[in-house]
């Protein structure tokens, strides 16, 4: 038996990635997932690799998640889950960054998140789970991500707002907060065919060696059974909460 056996999931930011990696293992644990995403040819193909359904959905567009919700109930009948995955992340000092780059984060990290549970909690099944993707900086500063830092800590408080409106209905949300993960957003080497992807992990785990207690960069897998875990029954007493997945990095710092 599987741990989603007849649940039927969207994830959104599905093509690559930790999102890519949710799609293979809630298919894998039973799910019937909708893969969501503005990369089209890589979204299809998964889909089709795993028995999904593909939907184009921009998160910060609020068209496409009325018409994501209708293709989702039409394949499936019922939505019992949500993972708000899809996000951005530019590099810039606070004084630095323009409005529209500002505006930009945070129309994909927050806006979507924000659509995503408005759009989809009202023909949720009862009992149903969302989870929202934060960030280790959902929850504590780092200097040259202000706008991604920021819309990642809105992403924590909507996460506990809706926790609070939606628990009479049973419908569980929390939020993922991961560190550094080996994904084409902290490894852009991952998005070029002619780059040696595993020489680039091993430099990331150089450098995260240094910063993370367990010494390595994360993967998108182990997020992934994170997102499982708080999608499944297993954590049917767990509402409101951002679970942090970052190797021991925002324990503390070590001095010695
Ligand atoms: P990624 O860049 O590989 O994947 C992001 C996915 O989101 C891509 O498939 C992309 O096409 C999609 N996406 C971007 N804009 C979109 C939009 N407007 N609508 C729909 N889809 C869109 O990176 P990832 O690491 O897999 O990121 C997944 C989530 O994890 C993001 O929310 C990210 O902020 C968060 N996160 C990542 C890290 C990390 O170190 N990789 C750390 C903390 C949090």
């Amino acid at each position: 038996m599987g741990k989603l056996d007849g649940r039927v999931v969207i994830i959104t930011g599905a093509a690559r990635g930790q999102g890519e990696q949710e799609a293979r293992l809630f298919a894998a644990e039973g799910a019937r997932v909708v893969v969501a995403d503005v990369l089209d040819d890589q979204g299809e193909a998964l889909a089709k690799e795993i028995g999904a359904r593909y939907v184009h959905l921009d998160v910060g567009r609020e068209d496409d998640w009325r018409a994501a919700v209708t293709a989702a109930q039409d394949a499936y009948g019922r939505i019992d889950g949500l993972v708000n995955n899809a996000g951005i992340l530019r590099f810039n000092s606070l004084l630095d960054t323009p409005l529209d780059e500002f505006m930009r984060v945070v129309q994909v990290n927050q806006v979507g998140c924000f659509l995503g549970i408005r759009a989809v909690a009202p023909g949720m099944a009862d009992g149903g789970t969302i989870v929202n993707t934060a960030s280790y900086t959902g929850l504590t500063g780092m200097a040259a991500v202000g706008a991604y830092a920021a819309s990642k800590h809105a992403v924590v408080g909507l996460t506990r707002v809706a926790a609070l409106e939606l628990a009479g209905r049973g419908i569980r949300v929390n939020a993922v907060c991961p560190g550094a993960i080996d994904t084409a957003m902290s490894n852009p080497a991952r998005l070029d065919p002619s780059a040696d992807t595993e020489e680039a992990a091993r430099g990331l785990d150089r450098l995260y060696r240094k910063l993370v207690p367990l010494g390595r960069v994360g993967r998108p897998d182990e997020v992934a059974r994170l997102a499982l875990f708080l999608s499944c029954d297993d954590s049917s007493y767990i509402t409101g909460q951002p679970f942090v997945i970052d190797g021991g990095w925002l324990a503390g710092v070590s001095v010695i």
